[in-house]
């Protein structure tokens, strides 16, 4: 009997191993896949532009880290480098249900929590999703200490001009932002919101795959818009100068924000219902009240987003939202590292540069929208 319990104990023990050695990286390789992997060639103008950006990454999520140069998953700092990517908003998934979906969502499962517990990380993450965010805004701090100098996290108009100036000289430097997706990780104090600010977060999607205590999803039960405390979450963001991001909102949240919040707005990775029509993108008239608010949006990589996955089909996007309200509205969101296949990894952005001639941009105008657009946003709207 003693025997038997013994060579239980180490099947079980060595199931564990297994797992835990390679579920993570497992999860996190099927389900940021590309399609071609291969090096992309760099011509001169691509090397020219000086600040190239993305709005929207979830790499933080994963078990990687993020010095080091992987052969699977989307963005890291060496292939940040590689691919003359200056500057990359890190975006903090905190809790997706399970049987994730664009339509329709509760908030009864945490798949994030499984994530979390897969990868070994302390319980409190298990248990609490602002541990958890926060955890995932230190991790980017930790990266920018280690990375003898190479890379570093932006948090104001001053570090953002800094860094502006030393990339100038120096293109081997990558910089990061943080934001959020989802506001749930406040657990339902407004007050929290100073915590994240003094983590550094600059943009807040107020809602992910479910609606929450302060808005509703575009993919969640009801779909309602911006509660009573909702309200109070965008103005106390304004006053701490954190940008709103609509990605994910229901209609009526979209409406709610756009009617009641004067400053601006961005919306961090999506496309446009006259490109590809279904309920997570934007319709025209959305897009022209962005354009008033001097927004900005982020234009997404992936299927849903685009209806292709290629670059044209990205170029495309960007063509419609640049002739709706402005060339210099529009940028990349490409979602990289969110749980998503994509056509290429960063190192694959030169090929959206040459989608983009195709549909006639000119150079100064590809300059912006690969970058310039996201840097000024960031220089008009961060604190000082
Ligand atoms: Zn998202």
């Amino acid at each position: 009997m003693k025997k038997l319990i013994k060579i239980a104990s180490a099947i079980v023990l060595l199931i564990a191993i297994i797992f835990f050695s390679f579920a993570p990286q497992y999860l996190d390789k099927s389900m940021n896949k590309v399609v071609l992997r291969e090096t992309f060639p760099k011509n001169s103008f691509y090397n020219s532009i000086s600040f190239i950006a993305d709005l929207h990454c979830d790499a933080l999520l994963w078990d990687r880290n993020f010095l080091n140069q992987h052969d699977y998953g989307h963005v890291d700092l060496p292939r940040m480098l590689q691919a003359n990517l200056a500057f990359q908003v890190f975006t903090i998934v905190s809790k997706t249900p399970r049987g994730i979906n664009i339509e329709k969502n509760d908030d009864h499962t945490d798949q994030v929590a499984l994530l979390n517990f897969a990868q070994l990380k302390a319980p409190a993450n298990w248990f609490s999703i602002k541990t958890r965010a926060l955890n995932q805004c230190n991790d980017l701090h930790d990266f920018a200490q280690n990375s003898n100098g190479k890379f570093r996290v932006i948090t104001n108009k001053k570090e953002l001009q800094q860094y502006i100036d030393d990339r100038q000289k120096n293109h081997n430097l990558a910089a990061g932002m943080l934001g959020i997706e989802g506001a749930h990780c406040l657990e339902t104090e407004l007050n929290n919101l100073d915590e994240f600010s003094k983590a550094g977060v600059r943009y807040i999607g107020l809602t992910h795959f479910f609606d929450n205590e302060w808005a509703g999803s575009a993919h969640g039960m009801k779909k309602e818009g911006l509660t009573e405390k909702g309200k109070q979450l965008i103005k106390k963001m304004t006053d701490l100068h954190i940008t709103i991001d609509l990605a994910h909102a229901s209609q009526k949240t979209i409406s709610d924000v756009l009617r009641l919040h004067n400053g601006p707005v961005l919306v961090s990775h999506t496309r446009v219902k006259g490109v590809c029509d279904n309920n997570r993108n934007l319709t025209d008239e959305q897009l022209i009240a962005i354009g008033k608010h001097n927004g900005l949006v982020g234009i997404g990589l992936w299927e849903t987003a685009v209806c292709g996955t290629d670059a044209a089909a990205t170029a495309k996007s960007i063509r419609y939202v640049a002739d709706k309200i402005g060339v210099d509205k529009v940028g990349l969101g490409s979602d990289f590292d969110g749980a998503i296949g994509t056509h290429f990894d960063v190192t694959g952005l030169p090929l959206i540069v040459t989608a983009l001639q195709k549909e006639g941009f000119t150079k100064s105008e590809i300059e912006q929208i690969m970058g310039g657009n996201i840097r000024d946003f960031f220089l008009r709207n961060l604190p000082d």
